[in-house]
């Protein structure tokens, strides 16, 4: 018999094959020359596979949908406002509301 494979490299092998997963699906949606219903649907996977391996979304690709309904922003579902300082943005469809940014400059330290 074989060795037995610790229990951390399933964990490692794991992580690195959906971050491939993640990488591939990322490059998918980034893609603009892909049609609008390819990117969703791999927008909907890749929301899949981070909730399952734990994964952080990308920052890139965190900001291109809504997390609630995640259908891609585009300027008719959506609206997006610069208030102090903030990316204000609104959905449409389910008038979530999102706020990107630090916000006014005098709150930082
Ligand atoms: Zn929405």
């Amino acid at each position: 018999m074989a060795g037995k494979r610790s229990n951390r490299d399933i964990k490692l092998k794991r992580r690195r094959q959906s971050s491939n997963v993640q990488q591939e699906l990322v490059d998918i949606i980034e893609n603009v020359n892909n049609k609008p219903i390819l990117r969703q649907s791999a927008i909907q996977k890749l929301v899949a596979v981070n909730r399952r391996h734990r994964l952080k979304m990308p920052k890139s690709v965190g900001i291109l949908f809504c997390k609630k309904c995640l259908t891609f922003y585009d300027s008719e579902n959506s609206r997006t406002r610069i208030k102090h300082g903030q990316i204000i943005k609104s959905c449409h469809i389910c008038q979530d509301v999102r706020r990107l940014g630090g916000g006014p400059k005098h709150h930082r330290r």
